[in-house]
Order: structure tokens, then C-alpha cells, then sequence
């Protein structure tokens, strides 16, 4: 029998062992020490971001964004419903509001419909935009750059400026995509608007075993992102706190491990693409299917492949696939459920969402570790030659 392929699982080849024992070698083991100092200077380096704050995980960092620009009670904030919720729950945890947009063919938030959005459905007053609907201030919106394919937002751009609404990138799972083309080009995700956020989780191209970071260019946000997430210390010495502050950073051992995950980035991401090629080239002729397409205005850390399907050309719909694909011990997972549909969001508004439920019926996100092997690779192709009913 033939062994099981994950989906997504880290690669960890590099020094990540060498700098962790050291950290352990010389007790530096929490939340002070070298290799956090080093992540943020190698994230700052990389991304080409003014500022970087470790934090404890992109969750956080992206509660902590939400704050720095602004987001309190009672506001709402624009967040697109195809993305992790975690994007939307930090939302939550400032006790806002989400308004959920749709997607584009990236799986990204539809930048003409949102544009739409603010400028039917919104007024300017007094140096702030209020939702007609509800009347609620609406304070940022979250771009999401879905899989690592950037989000193209230029034309958003002019107008949050004009509407006094911040960008707050939820660059989780895009870290190393930029883009390529126009004002934007050599611009990493992440840093395009107010502040951007990271993620290190597990399942991300590269690991922390946990941890995220904030980036930002502006000075003031990042020494703010400092103070909240190590618990608002006005004076350390003598425990003086002037704000609710968190315990959200990051600790050396996560740190080192992410360091070291960092120097194989570029490595890595030469292999997702490569892969992504061959699936793409071995699937695209196979009736009813192919792999989604990456944005041509930048480049994309290809982080998930996604699997389109229809059904009717293919023979199975999704969810006859991911089952057959399991039985073949192939992992493989639907995108995420739509938020605006999830218990706790039901009641928001949404926007004009239609696209949003087509690519969550017909899509399959298919295996794309790393280190997954080319044996692997033209099994996942073999199966779905033989899954065919043509
Ligand atoms: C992973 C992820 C997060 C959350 O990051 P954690 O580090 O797991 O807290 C947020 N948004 C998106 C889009 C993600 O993929």
C-alpha cells in the first residue's frame, strides 16, 4: 500500500536545531534575547517593512494591527468572507463589527466590489466614513492575500486615503509574495498598507511552531505594537501600566526556530513553484479540472495549490473527490467555509457575495509540503487521471 500525503507539512532542515540548542545551551529561553531581536531585523530585511514586532502568534498581531490603527467598539471594519477566521475574529476581539465582501479569482477580496461598496454605501462625514445601513463608523479594511497570491489592491489604494479608512494586511499567509507590476513593483505583501501581519504557525511556508509579526512603516505604530504586546509597561521597574496591555510576544526559542526557517524561504519557494508548474501542467488536461491561476501582477510564495472542479466535466463534484482522494490516503481539504455564513457572523451585513460560494463549491486545496517528493507529486496526478468517470 502506498504511504499518506499530508497536505501541508513543515520542512525543517536548516540550523533550526543548532540556534534552538543555543538558546537552550544558554538558558535563553523566553520572551528577551538574540534571536528575537534577529527574526525582526531578517523580517524587516526581507520584506523591505520600516518596522517589525514579533508577536505570539498572526492572530494577535492581527488584533494588535487592529488597534494601532484605530478599530474600538462599535466600529466596523471590512474583511473579505473567504479567508481564515481568524482574520475576521480579530474583529470580534475589539467588539467590531465585520462587513464581508466577495472574492476575485485568487480567492482574494473583490477590490471593484468593494470600491463599489464604499462609494454606494457609504458616506463621508467629518473626516470619517459611516456605513448608510447602520450608521457605524467604518474604520479599516482587511486585505487578505489568500494562499500567497497577492491582493490587487492598487486601486483601493486612493480611495481608503481619500475615506480616511486604514489597511491592515493579513499577510499570513503570503510572506516572500510581491509585486511585480506598476506603483506597487518590488513591494512586498505586508506592506503596502498601515500595517501588515505574519504568520509562523504550522502550516504556513515557513514555522515558528507558533508566532506572527507586525510590520509596519510608520514609527509610531510600532513602538505602540511594542508596548501592547508586552503588557503596556509605563515604567517596568516599578510596574506602572497607563493601558490594558497583552502578554502576545514572541519567545526566543520560537524566534530561533524562525530564523532559521527564514534562510530557506527563497529555497522554498522555488520548490512550491516548480511544483506548482508540474501539477499544473499535468492537471490543466485532465476534463473538468485544472489548478487555479496565480496572479500576473506579482509574484506569489505559493503557498496552497488550489484544485478547480466541474463537476459535470469531471464526474465528481468536491466533495466525491476529497473522499476519493482520501481513500486513496491523499489529504486534501476544501477552502475555508464562508465566514459570513459561520454561526457567530450569520447576522453581519455582506455585500453582493456570489462568486465567493462558486470557488467554495468547487475547490480542493491538494497537497504541497515541501518536501513533498515527485513520486508523490505524480501519485496525487495518477489518482486524479484514474478519478475521471471519462
Ligand atoms: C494562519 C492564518 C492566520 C492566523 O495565524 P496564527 O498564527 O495561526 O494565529 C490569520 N489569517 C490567515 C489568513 C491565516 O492563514
Amino acid at each position: 500500500m502506498s504511504e499518506f500525503i499530508p497536505l501541508s507539512v513543515p520542512s525543517i532542515k536548516g540550523n533550526e536545531w543548532k540556534y534552538v540548542k543555543e538558546c537552550i545551551d544558554t538558558e535563553w529561553v523566553s520572551s528577551a534575547g538574540k534571536y528575537v531581536d534577529q527574526f525582526e531585523k531578517d523580517i524587516c530585511r526581507l520584506s523591505g517593512a520600516g518596522y517589525a514586532i514579533a508577536c505570539v502568534n498572526g492572530t494577535a498581531a492581527l488584533q494588535i494591527a487592529l488597534q494601532l490603527v484605530g478599530v474600538t467598539s462599535d466600529d466596523e471594519v471590512i474583511v473579505p468572507t473567504i479567508t481564515f477566521i481568524a482574520s475576521v475574529n480579530a474583529i470580534s476581539y475589539l467588539n467590531a463589527k465585520p462587513v464581508f465582501m466577495d472574492c476575485d479569482d485568487f480567492y482574494n477580496i473583490d477590490v471593484e466590489k468593494t470600491i463599489d461598496f464604499i462609494r454606494k454605501e457609504t458616506i463621508y462625514k467629518n473626516g470619517f466614513t459611516f456605513n448608510k445601513k447602520t450608521g457605524k463608523r467604518i474604520a479599516a479594511v482587511i486585505i487578505v492575500h489568500v494562499f500567497g497570491n497577492p491582493v490587487n489592491v492598487v486601486y483601493l489604494l486612493d480611495l481608503c486615503r481619500a475615506r480616511n479608512l486604514s489597511i491592515v494586511e493579513d499577510a499570513a499567509e503570503s510572506i516572500g509574495t510581491y509585486y511585480t507590476a506598476g506603483d506597487l513593483s518590488s513591494r512586498h505583501t505586508g506592506t503596502i498598507g498601515d500595517v501588515g501581519c505574519y504568520s509562523f504557525n504550522g502550516n504556513k511556508i515557513i514555522t515558528c511552531g507558533g508566532g506572527g509579526m507586525i510590520v509596519t512603516n510608520n514609527r509610531d505604530y510600532a513602538e505602540r505594537a511594542k508596548y501592547l504586546t508586552t503588557q503596556a509597561k509605563d515604567d517596568p521597574v516599578r510596574y506602572i501600566h497607563h493601558e490594558i496591555g497583552y502578554n502576545f510576544r514572541l519567545t526566543n526559542v520560537q524566534a530561533a526556530l524562525g530564523v532559521a526557517q527564514l534562510e530557506s524561504l527563497q529555497d522554498y519557494i522555488i520548490v512550491k513553484k516548480k511544483n506548482y508548474e508540474y501539477y499544473k501542467l499535468n492537471i490543466d488536461s485532465i476534463p473538468g479540472l485544472y489548478l487555479a491561476n496565480v496572479p500576473e501582477y506579482g509574484h506569489s510564495n505559493y503557498w496552497f495549490y488550489c484544485l478547480r472542479i466541474n463537476p459535470d466535466g469531471y464526474g465528481k463534484n468536491r466533495e466525491e473527490l476529497m473522499k476519493y482522494f482520501s481513500e486513496h490516503k491523499i489529504q486534501t481539504r476544501p477552502i475555508w467555509y464562508l465566514n459570513h455564513l459561520q454561526q457567530p457572523y450569520k447576522n453581519a451585513q455582506s455585500y453582493r457575495i456570489e462568486y465567493a460560494y462558486k470557488l467554495y463549491d468547487r475547490t480542493l486545496n491538494i497537497p504541497c509540503s515541501v518536501n513533498i517528493t515527485q513520486a508523490q507529486l505524480d501519485t496525487v496526478i495518477k489518482v486524479l487521471k484514474n478519478g475521471s468517470k471519462k
